[in-house]
């Protein structure tokens, strides 16, 4: 049987086309049935709509029967909204802690647009309204992991099922199988326990045997991680002594996953933390993150509440998480920089992913202590005296774990996507040593596949 694939984003990026970065999103067909996988947004939105989200034009002409959403990170489900109201007969499939996650997140996007000025609106319109948020929720329906379903329709019949991958609750990877022809959608992975997730499930055997087509990110494919208990342990004893000298730490986290693993770590090494971020703050109520949240409460606070122009300036021995991850202008992360950089007790702590480009990046990799750093949106400049400290916590698989887990799929041929051109050479060339064809997922390009 044919089958075939077609990458609409999430594609591998080259260095000239860096903002392509993000937006998840292939379009399939299987045994008669037309189907979607993810539906995200760039992290960074553009001016046009349509360039933050995947292609999503090579299938308006389309009938898309079913859609599913393998986790609630923005690059993954950002965009659904768009996508439901473009071909509103799909069923759309996801597991329940990511369809409570995505609500969280697509419903703070909506509330966040209020704040902003009829200029800053035209700059970078809404993707979607209220009405195609309240039209989505309708169409959702809940998969339960590890169990399979079967979609029939006159066009055919497929079968699927959500496989657990760590990362964040709820996600998972979608597997797919018609008349023996199989394939893994493999989601962002994680092999490794989390605070609040627990590690990659190894896949069913039976359905393995199938010999799948397997899809896999490359994230991390040229990378090995130190032991993360281990790194866990530097942050908070790192932030610990910080605190003790009277200095403040920020720890910049993205809003959904990583904020919250943050805060849970140093809350159950009794720091006392606060959370900044709305969409990080309303995620903690949700039921994958609220057992947390009561059983640690003496420790877990919202920053939200507090005048934050005074804080940054009055508080000390102050611990705080707070988004965005790379501390873009406008968020809270990037306010408490500024007031706490000039302070050589105080510290900064990067646990996350840095893009080229971002300021996060540049405190990273080039500034140097007592540098004076520009920030062009206030015409200001101020001198770094704070430490500047990076402990990585990813959750995605290193390459180790990414090249163990494609092994033990024994796919018939492996599709990298989610990756930079550097992360995809290293783990596509550590794939073919080990005898498996390797294929670069490249956006707007279709994939064909016999079984
Ligand atoms: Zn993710």
């Amino acid at each position: 049987m044919k089958t075939s694939v077609l990458f609409l984003g999430g594609g591998v990026v080259s260095p000239p086309q860096r903002e392509e970065w993000g937006a998840s999103c292939a379009f399939g067909r299987l045994n008669g049935i037309n189907f979607v996988v993810d539906a995200g947004i760039k992290p960074k939105l553009s001016r046009k709509p349509e360039f933050s989200t995947p292609n999503f034009k090579l299938i308006q002409n389309e009938r898309v029967d079913i859609i599913f959403i393998t986790h609630a990170h923005a690059d993954h489900v950002g965009a659904l909204a768009v996508l439901a109201k473009q071909h509103p007969n799909a069923q759309i499939w996801m597991t329940w802690h990511t369809a409570d996650l995505a609500e969280t997140l697509l419903s703070s996007s909506l509330s966040y647009l209020k704040h902003k000025r009829p200029e800053e609106l035209l700059e970078s319109p809404p993707l979607f309204s209220a009405e195609d948020l309240t039209a989505l929720k309708k169409r959702i329906q809940i998969a339960k992991p590890e169990e399979w379903e079967v979609f029939e329709s006159a066009a055919g019949r497929i079968e699927f099922c959500f496989w657990p991958r760590g990362h964040l609750p709820g996600n998972s990877a979608v597997l797919l199988k018609a008349e023996g022809a199989a394939l893994i959608f493999g989601s962002d992975t994680y092999s490794v326990e989390l605070p609040t997730v627990e590690a990659a499930k190894p896949l069913p055997q039976d359905f393995l045997q199938l010999r799948p087509v397997l899809f896999t990110e490359g994230t991390n494919g040229a990378t090995f991680h130190l032991d993360r208990k281990i790194e866990e342990a530097r942050v908070t004893s790192f932030v610990r002594e910080v605190n003790r000298r009277g200095g403040n730490v920020l720890l910049p986290a993205f809003s959904i996953g990583s904020a919250q693993n943050l805060v849970i770590t140093l809350a159950q090494a009794g720091i006392p933390t606060l959370l900044g971020g709305k969409i990080a703050w309303t995620a903690m109520r949700s039921d994958a993150y609220l057992p947390f949240a009561e059983r640690l409460k003496d420790h877990i606070h919202h920053l939200e509440g507090w005048d934050l122009q005074r804080f940054g300036k009055e508080e000390r021995g102050r611990t705080v998480v707070a988004s965005h991850g790379m501390l873009e202008h406008g968020s809270i992360s990037h306010s408490l920089l500024r007031d706490w950089m000039a302070d050589q007790n105080n510290a900064i702590v990067l646990t996350g992913y840095q893009a080229e480009g971002s300021l996060g990046r540049y405190l990273q990799t080039r500034a140097r202590p007592d540098q004076r750093i520009y920030f062009p949106m206030n015409d200001d400049r101020i001198t770094l005296k704070a430490e500047v400290q990076t402990i990585r916590l990813s959750s995605h698989d290193d390459l180790r774990h990414l090249v163990e887990g494609a092994i033990s799929c024994r796919p018939r041929e492996v599709v990298i996507g989610h990756a930079d051109e550097i992360n995809y050479r290293s783990l596509s060339r550590r794939l073919e040593n080990c005898g498996l064809k390797v294929q670069r997922g490249e956006n707007n390009r279709e994939f064909e596949f016999n079984f």
